[in-house]
């Protein structure tokens, strides 16, 4: 029984939600809200982060479930790790050590088709990254003019004295708005017309992303120092996130396919021959054997008309089919025929019926009205629980 669901809400997931689901959902939220792309949200930013580091931990989304936030805190098992850190671990964002010598690593989400991933395809991406500056080589101005800031002397911050209160005093530091917190500044006639001294310009830069046969949900393909370019540092990586866009018709699991078919009750009992478009525009036709019954909610499957395995392409998984047997609506047999039917159906079942038997009326189950009644009555606290079964509607 799930008593809070606040952190699910987070995600958007229901507490019945896969682990699956779970990192799909952090993904997206991750991504939309990241600091990067969304400033203004850095609390909705963390709030997702805690709420995955939670479910996606099975023994933490176990205490969750059975105690709420509350069970989280007095277990010690919240906020181990920053939002930030968790965010880079999810999208591979290299080690410690790595990120200090390195540009940050920048992560899109591309939405791609099923049909693509089946396919493969080749998409172009247009994103605006920092380059060094090509006209002072990223030097900002030109060479040997550099001056220490006069604002600040060289420190690079203003310090700002402040009385608190009666022998308190608080020291504020803020960086130098003239000099950036560098220290040094080109005099205007000096510096750079082209980057205006910030060393770096904006420049669009067009990726092709190439989405190879098989490729999942979630998987990256990472542009090795395409991100920021940054005087003194090696540049980060961007880091493309597929995203897949949900099938109207093919549910992927794996490397499998999964649909619905409907079929209808005479093609349940007496045969069928059906066709299924796959996601390369070809047409398959699917039989059943001669004198099958094919059960509501039976699954077939048909062998290597799955998706294609990722970088083993002309292997394929399974296309499995889940059967839904349509049954004729109330009196579509006259009555008179009814019996006829009957004689060629398997024999029913008679049952004995005996004076003491009690004969009662079978109706429709209306789970709204039922749920009302459960909570409108006060159940006496007896060994014997609250009455299960199904209730039918009342008059
Ligand atoms: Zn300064
Ligand atoms: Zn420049």
């Amino acid at each position: 029984m799930v008593h809070e669901t606040g952190y699910y809400d987070l995600l958007g997931v229901s507490p019945k939600a896969s682990p699956e689901e779970i990192k799909k959902a952090y993904r997206k939220l991750a991504l939309k809200y990241h600091p990067d792309k969304n400033p203004s949200e850095g609390e909705r930013f963390k709030l997702i982060s805690q709420a995955y580091e939670v479910l996606s931990d099975p023994k933490k989304r176990d205490l969750y479930d059975q105690g709420g936030e509350q069970a989280i805190k007095e277990g010690g098992m919240s906020g181990g790790t920053s939002p930030m850190d968790m965010f880079n671990m999810f999208f591979g964002g290299g080690g410690r050590m790595q990120r200090e010598r390195k540009g940050k690593n920048v992560v899109h989400q591309l939405s791609v088709s099923l049909e693509e991933m089946y396919n493969g395809s080749t998409r172009k991406l247009g994103l605006q990254k920092n380059v060094i500056c090509e006209k002072c080589d990223g030097y900002g101005g030109k060479k040997g003019t550099l001056e220490k800031c006069s604002s600040c002397k060289g420190r690079g911050v203003h310090v700002k004295v402040q009385q608190v209160g009666p022998g308190m005093i608080q020291q504020i530091q803020s960086m130098c708005p003239d000099c950036q917190g560098q220290g040094e500044k080109f005099n205007s006639k000096d510096r750079c017309k082209n980057c205006n001294g910030h060393k770096v310009e904006r420049k669009k830069k067009i990726l092709e992303v190439h989405i190879d046969k098989g490729m999942k949900d979630g998987q990256k393909i990472t542009f090795h120092g395409e991100g920021d370019q940054e005087p003194g540092s090696e540049p980060g990586d961007v880091i493309i996130v597929l995203d897949q866009k949900e099938h109207p018709v093919f549910k992927r699991e794996d490397d499998n396919l999964i649909m619905k078919m409907n079929i209808k009750l005479v093609e349940a009992l007496c045969g069928f021959k059906k066709t299924i478009e796959t996601l390369d525009n070809r047409t398959l036709i699917i039989s059943s054997q001669p004198g099958e019954v094919i059960k509501h909610n039976e699954i077939k499957c048909v062998q290597n008309e799955g998706m294609p395995i990722y970088r083993d392409p002309y292997e394929k998984g399974q296309l499995i089919i889940r059967f839904e047997v349509e049954f004729p609506e109330n009196h579509w047999l006259p009555e008179h025929l009814m019996y006829q039917l009957e004689r060629l159906l398997p024999a029913k079942q008679d049952v004995m019926i005996t004076e003491d038997m009690e004969e009662v009326d079978l109706c429709e189950v209306d789970l709204q009205s039922q749920q009302k009644n459960y909570s409108g009555e006060a159940y006496e606290e007896d060994n014997e629980g609250p009455r299960g079964g199904v209730q039918c509607q009342t008059q």
